[in-house]
């Protein structure tokens, strides 16, 4: 974004104008605009404007398991005896590869280059005992790749040692859990209140702008006749509209792609305080004549897959958003962009209980 504000007035030049502002840029070693259009797009019609505060969504306590697991129940769901679901989060487990020797363990559930094996089938179990309380309970993943792919699952894939390639998972057998991996992408859990199905999809801004959550939500009613007014839906935490700045690219897909692709966005105004202490320090990434504090472009990918749900028919009152930004809360969350991609996974989970298989009451051990 190299032009990426109070270019306005440039929209109306005549060309040779625009040539004479290309060489003064050309001079500067800079470029107008990334593709060479007039301006960017999103200049045309203001956007609205916000500061990183206005966006957030805090995030709530989690949950303590008797093994320790700290995670993210889906409230309302509590009173369907037949379901199980919920969030990690990254506390409480074995891992030691994304914090200090002596901290206590990590709940790491991703096969990343570095932590063991072990470790991660160790906080897989632990997790699976919190969420069912029966630690044995087969967990099925995906190999993710941002994709809108979505798969109908048996109780022969989670037994399964090869994960399926997909971004999405539906079931209606008992016995397992569907899981999606994130670290800062966004995790939506699915429940058929009517026919005990489930899904389970992982929505970056790729997945998003693919419409992964519509083409699950189709895939149930299209496998199982699930009815968009029995569904129920919850949001996990995810990288928030505060901390998900993007390219102009993003914006431009969204905006082909969706009716009010436009109101994802936001133009974020940087409220850190050194930066406006010392403005000159940051200058030098700046059109001439322009604030060295300038905005950047965020994007609310809870609320476009929020917007998703609802295009499907979901009820809003059916869909849960359990907030917590990714970035924001390091200390709660595994955060890829917070971490520069050092980082482990968190999880999703979802699936319908066996008649044998009560929920865990909590309790001390
Ligand atoms: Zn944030």
């Amino acid at each position: 974004m190299a032009f990426s504000h109070g270019s306005n007035s440039a929209v109306s030049l005549p060309s040779h104008g625009l040539q004479g502002i290309d060489a003064l840029f050309a001079g500067a070693g800079l470029v107008r605009s990334r593709r060479g259009k007039l301006a960017s797009r999103h200049q045309a019609q203001r956007l609205d404007r916000a500061q990183p505060e206005e966006l957030r969504h805090s995030a709530p306590a989690p949950s303590v398991a008797a093994n320790g697991v700290r995670w993210l129940p889906i409230s309302p769901w509590r009173k369907f005896s037949w379901l199980s679901s919920g969030f990690s989060t990254r506390l409480g487990g074995m891992s030691h590869a994304y914090c200090f020797e002596d901290a206590p363990g990590e709940l790491n559930l991703g096969f990343t280059p570095e932590d063991s094996r072990e470790a991660v089938e160790a906080n897989r179990r632990l997790l699976v005992e919190a969420i069912t309380g029966d630690a044995s309970t087969p967990l099925l993943t995906l190999r993710q790749f941002h994709s809108n792919l979505v798969v109908r699952a048996t109780a022969a894939d989670a037994a399964s040692e090869r994960p399926r390639k997909a971004d999405g998972v539906i079931t209606d057998e008992p016995g397992f859990l569907l899981a999606v991996q994130t670290a800062d992408c966004i995790p939506v859990l699915v429940a058929d209140r009517r026919l005990r199905a489930v899904g389970a999809f992982h929505a970056g801004w790729r997945g998003t702008v693919k419409r992964i959550v519509e083409i699950g939500v189709g895939r149930m009613r299209l496998e199982f006749g699930s009815r968009p007014e029995d569904l129920v839906a919850a949001i996990g935490p995810g990288i928030g509209p505060c901390c998900y700045a993007v390219g102009e690219e993003v914006f431009s897909e969204f905006e082909s792609q969706f009716t009010y692709g436009r109101e994802l966005f936001r133009e974020v105004y940087d409220s850190d305080p050194i930066r406006i202490k010392y403005p000159m320090l940051f200058l030098t990434q700046r059109a001439p004549g322009h604030s060295p504090i300038g905005p950047s472009l965020h994007v609310d990918l809870i609320e476009a897959n929020r917007r998703q749900l609802l295009a499907c028919g979901v009820h809003a009152k059916a869909i849960q958003v359990i907030g917590g930004c990714t970035q924001c809360r390091s200390e709660l969350f595994f955060s890829y962009r917070g971490s520069r991609g050092h980082t482990g996974r968190l999880m999703a989970v979802i699936g319908v209980r066996t008649r044998r298989s009560p929920a865990p009451t909590p309790k001390a051990k």
